[in-house]
């Protein structure tokens, strides 16, 4: 096996909102490289556009790692108390905490000529904005700044005019081989002299990330592929620090049925809105990991580690991935029906508590609706009419097919007294259960649906529910028979 190099690999969100599902997948990506490398895997947070900052965020984010149990080696940690701490050698982890560290790069960058005082009021560069999009150009800064001679730049400093400082971009191109697309070039001339220092001395996104990146001693970024465009940026950066550059792959974009861009008006599009509809951690981890990438042409369900020990940088797919949310529910189904017992049973309990007060019937509604549950959040819904008195049935979907009511009223009623006749060991086992009413059925020489149908829905009111037998063993027999009584006054 070929040794591979430790990757330290970071996911760098900014606190203005919840986790989107596609940070989470790059989070993933980020999270196997690291640990199939032995490498780390680390959270830094970008705030230095602090008039973007949503407060309480920060804390959100880290809590949707913690949820997931997705560990990281360096990074703020929210304590159990709420505060936050930071881990690991190279911090602090959270960009507005290192404002220090970035202007006297700004300052050797403007010493070495790769960047430039910039004076430029809001209202010029506006309008020299306009006048490039009137003439259809792409708006770009015109360098009008660096036309200064040093005296003037040196009087306008000393005076406090208001600047900022800008990269040069040099002459040429930016190429960078994106495991994911190949080769990518970028001609310098598309790019704009970016701002590296704001007027209020905080550093821009593209600055910050170019240092952070460095001193972090990151080996791999992974992104969007939103950020294509800031790449030569940042590349260019490196050079002019003299810098050796880490790996940048973009992934795709996670789109909606109808290939647009995944967005908050066609659905959910944060970590947090699935895991509160009833998600689990496993089955959204599994799902979104292969969201545009699948080892195997065959399977769709992997293990945390299998998924670790398998992923392929270079194997992601470069198209938009669509997000299936019947894929997904089929995963969380497959996660329900397969975990421990008593796992789906603590997982269940909080969804459906309020329905009874004895636990050990709210346990036996969730094990009856395990093999139909997809989603938490509809457990409520699955199981209610467990535990209400009476069901008021619709008459019309107590009948089979073209059965009339009273053709179902007599098969009820059969079925009612055949039922009063069993003995408690058939109410301790579904099978048990099962082969007698059919062999009861076999002898009176009816059909199947003509009997089991109205006798399913007058124990369950529901054009869905579990199977009759099911219900019967769960009901027990007095309880069983009340509802076929009161599913008889229906018939009438
Ligand atoms: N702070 C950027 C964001 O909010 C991170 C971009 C990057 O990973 O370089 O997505």
């Amino acid at each position: 096996m070929i040794e591979k190099k430790s990757m330290r690999t970071r996911i760098a969100p900014s606190p203005t909102g919840y986790m989107h599902i596609g940070t989470l997948r790059t989070v993933l990506y980020d999270y196997f490289l690291a640990r199939q490398s032995q490498g780390q895997f680390i959270v830094r947070i970008e705030d230095t556009d602090q008039e973007r900052l949503v407060p309480g965020t920060l804390e959100s984010l880290l809590k949707t790692f913690q949820t997931l149990q997705l560990d990281y080696d360096e990074g703020p940690v929210l304590m159990d108390d709420g505060s936050l701490s930071q881990k690991g050698k190279f911090g602090p982890y959270i960009q507005s905490e290192r404002l220090k560290i970035y202007q006297p790069y700004a300052v050797e960058l403007v010493e070495r000529g790769h960047a430039y005082h910039c004076f430029c009021s809001e209202e010029r560069l506006t309008k020299m904005r306009e006048d490039q999009v009137a003439a259809k150009q792409a708006p770009k800064y015109d360098r009008t700044c660096l036309e200064l001679s040093s005296e003037e730049i040196k009087q306008k400093l000393a005076s406090g005019e208001s600047h900022v400082i800008r990269m040069k971009i040099p002459e040429g191109e930016s190429s960078f081989i994106d495991p994911i697309r190949g080769t990518i070039t970028i001609q310098n001339s598309e790019v704009d002299d970016q701002i590296l220092l704001k007027s209020d001395g905080f550093p821009t996104y593209h600055l910050a990330v170019v240092i952070d990146d460095h001193l972090m001693e990151i080996t791999h970024v992974l992104r969007g592929e939103e950020w294509i465009s800031s790449t030569p940026k940042e590349i260019i950066l490196h050079r002019m620090l003299g810098w050796d550059m880490p790996t940048y792959a973009h992934v795709p974009l996670i789109l909606n049925p109808d290939k647009t861009k995944l967005s908050k008006r066609k659905g959910d599009v944060s970590v947090e809105s699935y895991l509160k509809k009833g998600y689990l951690p496993e089955a959204l981890i599994n799902f979104l990991s292969l969201l545009g990438w699948n080892p195997t042409a065959d399977r769709e369900i992997y293990t945390r580690s299998e998924l670790v020990e398998l992923f392929i940088l270079s194997k992601v797919h470069s198209a938009g991935a669509v997000l299936n949310v019947e894929k997904l529910n089929w995963t969380n189904a497959h996660y329900l029906k397969t975990m421990e017992e008593g796992t789906y049973l603590e997982w269940c309990r909080p969804w459906i508590q309020t329905l009874s007060h004895d636990r050990s019937a709210l346990d036996q509604a969730a094990l009856l609706v395990r093999d139909r549950l997809q989603i938490l959040s509809e457990l409520p819904a699955l199981t209610q009419f467990l535990f209400e008195d009476k069901l008021n049935h619709e008459s019309a979907l107590l009948l089979w097919k073209t059965q009339n009511k009273q053709e179902a009223a007599e098969r009820l009623t059969a079925a009612r007294h055949f039922i009063v006749g069993l003995s408690d060991d058939l109410f301790q086992s579904v099978e048990k259960m099962d082969s007698a009413i059919r062999a009861w059925i076999v002898q009176r020489g009816w059909g199947n649906g003509e009997v089991l149908w109205p006798l399913r829905v007058a124990l369950s009111g529901q054009k869905q529910s579990p199977g009759p037998f099911e219900l019967l063993v769960a009901y027990g027999k007095d309880r069983a028979l009340a509802r076929i009584d009161e599913a008889l006054t229906h018939l009438v």
